[in-house]
């Protein structure tokens, strides 16, 4: 149940503070559809619904009395929270040239239209390039509280779940930081008005966790309320506990049930195999099952199969024996045994060689492994959790992947959605990276700026949340101190927008563009055209053109193209070209087309 008695005293002078004054509405109220020919509602390219308050009430009602009501709560108020996500998006659209506090107020002037209650603001601070927030604003007779004080009267409790849910979504999408809003006074409690306050969730303290909750109950479960204790610059302030930086964020249904399905395999010994797009956090959650199992205390080892040569992986693996080739002066154990009693993470498991399959087989059914050059068998007992970008299946049917395996490893797969699929998590990932990247590289940035938040959440991400990550990291380094920042700090290596509104064009201005023009795929172009001109000079034998063709230089663009054709999927590119992922990460290394170490 929720405990009484934290919620903050609001003094009485800031009740009388000065009202804000809200734009017209029209705007709005011109995105709303009412499509009757084929039975929808829009509001703008949203489908909408027209869905009966009382009806509302009696699910609320059952969900209670079935659930909980900390349950219920959870549902209602992430319910809200992604219907203000959405709704954050459109007051980009629908006021991008009027100032910040017109663009920001399309939240409540959303809630009044989508008819949830009247909305009054209080007092709005709200500066997204500074990082601050303020919000405060009364509810006059909100549907919630309408419906909570039909079926259970008045109690003890703020019963405006939802809508707490929605304004904290519609803020923290607005300012790219995460934003929570509270009711310290609601309708449903006795008061004649309810009052919400809403502030960066840093701003609150230790009680914001309680709330958090119902938001993100998958992040918060693992015990460390995300950004809660720490402040914003966190950089040496005392008393700032240390969090774990490299725990999953997110909030959005598919990370949620990712997060239950980690929940509920760590606790036993089965083999996880996760999938996903490159950079989605697979480690990340392995770490995390780790964490959760019983084995928490003994080691996490993890090795990147497609990293290591292939001659060298089996002794990586499994060790090596004193003598077993020239060059092997001493015995050595490898990660299987040093993974002992604790999680071996395998990750790029698709590039294993044929032969270290066959011992990774027998590792899993036997819990035994062979040194190199030894003809003794060890005991181990290690969890094993693969990952892989790649269709195991796929490579099982070309021959390239034992079945036996795949079906050993394919016990619990669990697939992580990419970023761009569960795009309201960024502003969550936007904050938690801006306080690891400030606290590690000793800097006090406050935020975003508005067209940075802008670009973030336009982005189509194929690199997932390391593309961000390194993006943010970026940023912090580049920004000014004490600043904000912006787009230029953030996209600085011709990065393609696909799905957006908005691209940043050479004085770094946000601008408007067609979707299908990219800078990079420009420059591309030009270079494709100049090299085929060159190759057919050369297989037609038309020698009119004395430009020579180097080979080096096809290859690179060829390794260029697929890479951007698989839409930056290394293992796809590789297929497009008839070559093995390892192959195609080494000549994009030797050709500094990806970094070290990516
Ligand atoms: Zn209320």
């Amino acid at each position: 149940m929720i405990p009484q008695g934290h919620l903050p005293v609001v003094p009485p002078e800031q009740v009388e503070a000065e009202k804000v004054l809200f734009p017209e509405v029209n705007d709005l109220m011109g995105r709303l559809h009412f499509s009757t020919s084929d039975g929808r509602i829009w509001l703008d390219d949203q489908r909408m619904l027209l869905v009966h308050a009382k009806a509302l009430g009696m699910l609320r009602r059952d969900m209670i009395e079935l659930l909980g009501l900390d349950v219920a709560r959870g549902f209602m108020t992430r319910m809200g929270y992604y219907a203000g996500v959405a709704d954050a998006q459109l007051a980009r659209k629908v006021r991008p040239k009027t100032s910040i506090r017109d663009m920001f107020v399309v939240g409540p002037q959303m809630h009044c239209l989508e008819g949830i209650g009247i909305s009054e603001a209080v007092r709005i601070e709200c500066d997204v390039e500074r990082g601050i927030h303020y919000g405060e604003f009364i509810w006059t007779s909100p549907v919630e509280d309408e419906e909570h004080i039909r079926h259970f009267s008045i109690g003890t409790e703020p019963a405006c779940w939802m809508q707490i849910g929605y304004a904290s979504g519609f803020s923290s999408e607005f300012m790219g930081r995460q934003v929570l809003y509270r009711e310290v006074e609601c309708q449903s409690m006795g008061h004649s008005v309810c009052r919400i306050i809403g502030k960066l969730v840093e701003e609150w303290g230790p009680e914001a966790a309680e709330d958090l909750r119902y938001m993100m109950p998958e992040t918060l479960q693992m015990g460390v309320p995300p950004n809660v204790v720490r402040p914003a610059c966190g950089v040496g302030q005392p008393g700032a506990e240390q969090i774990p930086t490299d725990m999953p964020v997110g909030m959005s249904p598919s990370f949620n049930s990712v997060m239950h399905l980690v929940r509920r395999v760590a606790p036993t010994q089965a083999t996880v195999l996760f999938l996903g797009e490159s950079g989605v956090g697979k480690e990340v959650f392995s770490r995390t099952l780790h964490r959760l199992s019983s084995r928490a205390d003994k080691p996490f080892v993890a090795v990147n199969c497609a990293a290591i040569p292939e001659q060298l992986i089996e002794s990586e693996l499994f060790g090596v024996e004193r003598g077993a080739y020239t060059g092997a002066l001493q015995s050595r154990l490898g990660r299987f045994e040093r993974a002992d009693g604790g999680t071996l993470f395998l990750d790029e498991i698709g590039t294993l060689s044929a032969s270290a399959q066959g011992k990774l087989l027998r590792a899993l059914q036997e819990g035994e492994i062979e040194r190199l050059g030894d003809s003794q068998t060890r005991k181990v007992d290690v969890r094993v959790i693969a990952a892989t970008n790649v269709d195991l299946r796929d490579e099982v049917k070309a021959g390239r992947f034992r079945e036996d395996l795949f079906f050993r490893l394919n016990v619990f797969p669990v697939r992580i959605t990419p970023l761009r699929e569960r795009r309201e998590d960024i502003p969550l990932l936007m904050t938690h990276f801006l306080s690891k990247f400030n606290a590690r590289h000793g800097r006090r940035l406050t935020g975003f700026t508005q067209r940075a938040v802008d670009a973030m959440l336009s982005y189509n991400w194929p690199g997932n949340i390391r593309e961000m990550e390194n993006v943010i990291e970026r940023g912090v380094i580049l920004a000014p101190e004490g600043g904000a920042i912006d787009a230029p700090h953030l996209f600085t290596s011709g990065e393609r927008f696909t799905e957006q509104r908005f691209t940043i064009n050479k004085d770094g201005k946000l601008v408007a563009m067609d979707p299908s023009v990219f800078v990079t795929e420009l420059t591309q172009d030009r270079e494709v055209e100049r090299v085929s001109r060159r190759v057919s000079n050369l297989l037609l034998d038309d020698h009119d053109d004395c430009d020579k063709v180097s080979l080096d230089e096809i290859e690179t663009l060829l390794l260029k193209r697929a890479i951007e054709r698989a839409q930056g999927n290394v293992a796809a590119a590789a297929r497009l070209l008839g070559i093995t992922r390892p192959q195609m990460v080494y000549r994009l290394k030797s050709r500094g087309i990806i970094n070290e170490g990516e």
